[in-house]
């Protein structure tokens, strides 16, 4: 029997628990996420002070290794960036800017980059490549600072974010007549993580409270963007790592290993891409995204 929990408003099913909190498939909100949620200050003291430091020291170190595939995945985006947008309009936010090698790639093609994050130390990466961080999180009065956009990114952020609702009403807010919103967020609780807890008896390793707040699906990530004032125009994703797992690599917890699958898959699509058969490789991770399969939900939407 599935337990259900009321939490301040919020109402649905207990997935899972964990280090005290659990992880609700919250029909308020339509998407699953972790009650109790966090505080923005509570948030704010984790990530300024111990997310690159303490929870990531290699970060900087492996962005650096995976540059190169980087670049193919960095490359894919701005070309569809492109595709999807009229001629000349070529100014990007990126919030979350990370060490700052997708927006460096950005202005290698010509984009006017702005990025905002608040790891201190991505930051200071990102100024000695030469670009413009604001250094923070996005709030309306970073916002106001920050101006219009053509395009924002935001990888890996909004599972991170306490309301995501009340967040993209802000980014809506800097974009742009028919500006684009790229939204790159993990792929939870999907078909193949669920074949291995059937099969395997492994348990929900992707749930990682405090960071990691919502949980979210191909359909319900539409859904909020739908009714955030958004049209969703394609859907993706990238390689379904899981599969791995379902062979026998057991990466979970094993750190080594899991680099080990990672270079297996980097050479994947390097070589598919040295072939000339990019658009394949692409072709297999839309239709695996229709599947609703694949590591990330990654979605490309106009702004309405
Ligand atoms: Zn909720």
């Amino acid at each position: 029997m599935s337990e259900h929990r009321k939490w301040h408003g919020h109402l649905g099913t207990v997935l899972n628990s964990k280090d005290g909190f659990d992880v609700l498939d919250c029909q308020t909100c339509g998407f699953a996420h972790i009650v109790p949620i966090p505080t923005q200050d509570e948030l704010t003291k984790v990530y300024e002070h111990e997310y690159y430091s303490t929870e990531k020291p290699w970060y900087l170190e492996r962005s650096r290794e995976d540059l190169e595939w980087l670049e193919v995945v960095y490359d894919e985006r701005y070309d569809t960036f492109e595709e999807l947008l009229h001629e000349g309009r070529r100014r990007i936010l990126d919030v979350g800017s990370g060490p700052g090698f997708f927006l460096l790639r950005g202005v290698e093609k010509g984009w006017e980059a702005v990025g905002i994050e608040p790891s201190a130390q991505a930051s200071r990466h990102a100024r000695e490549l030469g670009l413009d961080i604001v250094e923070g999180f996005l709030s309306e009065e970073s916002a106001s600072v920050l101006g219009q956009f053509d395009v924002i990114n935001m990888s890996e952020v909004l599972e991170h974010i306490p309301s995501p609702a009340e967040f993209l009403r802000l980014v809506k807010g800097m974009l742009h007549g028919g500006g684009l919103l790229c939204l790159s967020v993990p792929n939870d609780y999907n078909a193949l993580q669920m074949a291995l807890r059937q099969a395997c008896g492994y348990d929900p390793w992707w749930v990682a409270p405090p960071h990691h707040i919502n949980y979210f699906t191909f359909d319900s990530l539409s859904h909020l963007l739908e009714t955030s004032g958004f049209d969703v125009l394609i859907r993706e994703t990238s390689f379904p790592m899981e599969l791995f797992l379902l062979m026998g690599d057991d990466y979970v917890g094993d750190d080594q290993r899991g680099r080990e699958c990672q270079a297996r898959r980097k050479a994947f699509e390097l070589n598919m891409v040295r072939a000339g058969q990019g658009h394949l490789k692409r072709d297999l991770y839309r239709a695996l995204a229709a599947l609703g399969a694949g590591r990330h939900v990654v979605l490309f939407a106009r702004k309405r």
